[in-house]
């Protein structure tokens, strides 16, 4: 498997790199973990600077790395200096917040006095997906640096750049070398690493095909794993939503980063007295869209990630028009060599029809007609999924009554999905376990170890006791 930088605008290829050999793997998970033994004689707040150096660091050179993304992944240039802000914000999160969050907690009872630690647990391996090249690393590397969990790093073949540019910033840093390792490894050099006694555990973003693989391989070997995977998010529209907000946000709720979002909005379930307008409106929405090069500010839309993802989604789009839904808008040709995909809506998309089940990763919306609040919960729910949603209705306890029936990991009422470095991130079903980020996300792979102390025995106190 080749690792490969190649500009979805031009089709250039712009650079190709090596799999690593057996000394790299060997150095890296050398290193990484002589640098875990050594992190566990730290207290944790020892590494909150060089976490907001590594932010500092981002900030200043925001401009060349969000034009790296551009280049090789086709991400929009002001997308792409957002990405590098929402970087250094996790970042600064982590180095401020992490040393209190990890503080011991006093558990009442009779044995003694009891507390649980949080303990670093040892080298993980993070294996990313191409489509937030660098806010995907951050969701894992920030949190892990302040435990003390040193990562080796696996991103997606088509974005080795951005695995590159971000290891650069972390060792400019100053990080110890073994902080983070970036290793272009093969699917097998992955299993073997996995198998390593010195990795302790997996985090892993994208598809369900990879995470089923790779979460396979970490449960053979008995290693913690977390898995952010696809979703296929439900955008519910109920009969009393005030429709302008409801456009400001669904316009770009399932283009931004060209669609290619784990939280899209991918269905919009939409309550039958305003779904005419809404058609109507997101159609209008749609037409608005630019193409061009993703470097010029003007250009609104941008190529999707690679020529594959591009001709993925059209093979959908067409099965799912074969099977018998309504093609409203889009599905064109446009006319400029990048790999670009016109913003698309379907209608009548029946329970039989693939498209019903499947993770569109494009700008395409798919649009559901509901009678009554049940319906679209109901609609929502059915879903291999479940990772987010957004509940739009002008009267908010209503809208969080909805949201606490949708069965995905979040749910957002009247406004947008966000991601900060305090929410949680993650979701249910096939949508993959754990989360990133937030206290869960920071206590993923830590050791809570319980201490228990007396100063003698007890034994006319033994209910419980193992003795
Ligand atoms: P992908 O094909 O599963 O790839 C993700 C990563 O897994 C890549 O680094 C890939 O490496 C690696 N990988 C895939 N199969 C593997 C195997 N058998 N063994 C070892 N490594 C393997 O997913 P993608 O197409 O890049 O990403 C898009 C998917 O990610 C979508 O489904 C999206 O919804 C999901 N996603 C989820 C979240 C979330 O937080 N829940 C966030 C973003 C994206 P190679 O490139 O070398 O194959």
């Amino acid at each position: 498997m080749a690792y490969k930088t190649i500009n979805p605008f031009t089709n250039e290829i712009i650079k190709t790199f090596s799999n690593p050999t057996e000394k790299q793997i060997e150095h890296a998970l050398t290193v990484g973990n002589n640098l875990y033994h050594q992190w566990q004689k730290e207290p944790f707040s020892a590494r909150a600077e060089k976490l907001h150096e590594i932010a500092d660091l981002l900030l200043k050179n925001k401009e060349k790395l969000a034009k790296v993304l551009v280049v090789e992944m086709g991400k929009l240039i002001g997308e792409a200096r957002g990405e590098v802000e929402l970087c250094a914000l996790i970042a600064d999160y982590f180095a401020d917040h992490s040393a209190e969050l990890l503080q011991p907690a006093s558990i009442n009872t009779k044995a003694g006095e009891a507390r649980v630690e949080k303990h670093s647990v040892g080298v993980l391996l993070m294996v990313e997906p191409w489509n937030f090249p660098y806010y995907q690393i951050m969701r894992v590397f920030a949190p892990n640096y302040m435990v003390g969990n040193p990562m080796i790093l696996k991103h997606s073949s088509n974005t080795p750049s951005s695995a590159e540019a971000f290891e650069k910033i972390v060792n400019e840093a100053g990080a110890p070398e073994g902080s983070l390792t970036n290793l272009f490894l093969t699917h097998n050099q992955v299993d073997q690493v996995i198998a390593d006694p010195r990795i302790q555990g997996v985090a892993l973003t994208g598809s369900e095909r990879g995470g089923s693989s790779v979460a396979q391989a970490a449960g053979k070997y008995l290693k913690k794993s977390s898995m952010e995977l696809g979703g296929n998010d439900a955008f519910i529209v109920l009969d009393d939503a005030d429709l302008d907000q409801v456009l400001k946000v669904a316009a770009r709720a399932r283009t931004y980063n060209a669609g290619q979002v784990c939280t899209s909005s991918k269905r919009f379930i939409v309550a039958d007295n305003l779904y005419d307008e809404f058609l109507e409106r997101l159609g209008q929405s749609y037409k608005n869209f630019k193409p061009g090069d993703p470097l010029d500010e003007n250009t609104t839309l941008a190529p999707m990630s690679s020529a594959k993802a591009k001709s993925k989604l059209e093979e959908q789009v067409n099965e799912a028009i074969a099977h018998g839904a309504t093609l409203y808008q889009g599905n064109s040709q446009i006319n400029l060599p990048g790999q670009f995909f016109e913003p698309t809506i379907l209608t009548d998309i029946t329970q039989d029809n693939p498209a019903y089940y499947e993770e569109m990763f494009g700008s395409v919306a798919q649009v559901y007609r509901v009678h009554s609040e049940q319906e679209a919960i109901d609609l929502a729910n059915n879903s291999h999924y479940g990772l987010g949603g957004i509940v739009f209705s002008k009267n908010k306890e209503r809208g969080k009554k909805v949201a606490s029936q949708i069965e995905t990991g979040m749910v957002f009422v009247n406004t947008f999905l966000y991601t900060l470095p305090e929410l949680p991130f993650g979701g249910v079903k096939n949508s993959g376990y754990g989360r990133e980020m937030s206290t869960i996300g920071l206590n993923a792979f830590v050791n809570e170890k319980l201490i228990v102390a007396v100063d003698k025995p007890d034994f006319d106190n033994r209910a419980g006791a193992l003795f």
